[in-house]
């Protein structure tokens, strides 16, 4: 469970709880969250435990060995990619934030383990190169994102082959986020607090700030597009409020095919663990009769650019999702920390996009390199603008 201390590690270690008979979490592992991580080796006592800053170690160690936990500790971020390819687990959580979730995800997909996708921002830096490390290992990714998951479940046996299974067009769906129906003057003066606090979706705070952008619903296009083997023009965002129609395929023969249910991320992690068995994840059943009307709308792309910038990168080409991706990184980071308004999270990306024209994507260590490129550009942009 790579992530374990984040939202999606709490859900997914709770779904694994239930199901004591058919999975353990061997491995966990956190960013610098030592008491955090410690408390769920407790909980949990897995073989392996591993905090990605090193000068915390020493206090894991010592928050284990109080506790009375036998485990093996380790720390870095190589422990966390040597975690993954080691023999302690088959399946592997990615669900790091950020682009610091892309080795391990890669790592995952190299030896064939079967990789349950949370960690969005690593296929959409890399997304050709994961799939390539995935067909190498031979391994199967299941997407944990629900409209992805949504989708697999709409497909045929889950398989994502598009041209022959008679799929004219896949929709995702977009709650809007927090600021749905406000217009570019009154978004101006938002807050983190403000951007973070989701209508329907407990989340972390740099998925809940993408959502408010609409960049969370760009980068799920990219990551579709990987994914299913779909040409942008095949991918359509719908907004609908409710967040209960997760997402929907649409057949040639004029069939739609949707996944519904609450919004509780359980649903689609239960599903990825067990597929393609079904098994029980502690969500309310969906009470149809009760639910307010289900709506749908096309989503305001002039308020929202970072949507409109995301399919623009994707048709690009080459490396320009990682580029979004880095520039939007640190976009969120600042606006998080108060040091960009919530309107310039689209215009530094849109900067970064124009000073860094797409390159093919060659191998991990250049993609890393224009990562870091984009980055030093957003952060250049963003002193320049104080
Ligand atoms: P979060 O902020 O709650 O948790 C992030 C986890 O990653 C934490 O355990 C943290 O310790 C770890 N982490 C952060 N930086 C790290 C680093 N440099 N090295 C190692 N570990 C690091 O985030 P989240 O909401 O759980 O989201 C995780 C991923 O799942 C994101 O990519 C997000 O887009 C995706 N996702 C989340 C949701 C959701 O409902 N939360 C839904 C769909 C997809
Ligand atoms: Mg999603």
């Amino acid at each position: 469970m790579l992530g374990a201390t984040g939202s999606i590690g709490g859900s997914t270690l709770d779904v694994i709880a239930r199901h004591p008979d058919r999975f353990r979490a061997s491995v966990l592992t956190a960013h610098s969250n030592a008491a955090a991580l410690a408390d769920l080796c407790v909980r949990f006592r897995p073989d392996l435990a591993v905090i990605a800053d090193p000068a915390l170690e020493a206090e894991l160690a010592r928050r284990l060995a109080a506790a009375g936990v036998r485990c093996e500790v380790a720390s870095g971020h190589e422990a966390i990619t040597a975690a993954v390819t080691g023999t302690l687990c088959d399946t592997v959580v990615a669900a790091i934030v950020g682009a610091a979730g892309l080795d391990s995800t890669l790592a995952a997909a190299r030896t064939g383990k079967r990789l349950l996708l949370a960690n969005k921002e690593s296929i959409v830096m890399a997304g050709a190169l994961l799939l390539e490390a995935l067909a190498a290992g031979g391994g199967e990714l299941i997407p944990v994102d629900s409209e992805h998951n949504a989708i697999f479940q709409c497909l045929p046996g889950g398989r994502p082959e598009l041209a022959r299974s008679g799929v004219r067009r896949l929709i995702l769906t977009a709650s809007g986020g927090p600021f749905r129906g406000r217009t570019r003057a009154e978004l101006a003066g938002v807050t983190p607090e403000q951007a973070c606090k989701h209508p329907n979706w407990v989340m972390g705070r740099k998925i809940s700030v993408d959502s408010a952008t609409l960049m969370n619903k760009g980068l799920e296009v990219i990551e579709a597009h990987h994914l299913f083997g779909a040409p942008p023009d095949r991918i359509d965002v719908l907004v609908h409020p409710q967040s209960l129609v997760h997402s929907l395929v649409e057949y040639v023969d004029g069939s739609v095919l949707a996944q519904l249910g609450n919004p509780d991320m359980r649903t689609a992690i239960a599903y990825a663990l067990a597929w393609p068995e079904r098994i029980e994840a502690g969500v309310l059943p969906l009470d149809l009769a009760a639910t307010p009307p289900l709506a749908f709308q096309q989503p305001d792309l002039d308020t929202f650019r970072c949507l409109a910038l995301a399919f623009q990168a994707l048709r690009a080409g080459g490396d320009a999702t990682a580029i979004l991706n880095a520039a939007n990184e640190v976009a969120v980071e600042a606006f998080l920390a108060g040091s960009l308004p919530f309107l310039g999270i689209a215009n530094l990306v849109e900067s970064v996009l124009t000073e860094l024209p797409p390159q093919a994507v060659v191998d991990v260590q250049t993609l890393n390199e224009r990562d870091r490129m984009a980055r030093d550009a957003a952060r250049r942009i963003l002193r320049n603008a104080c």
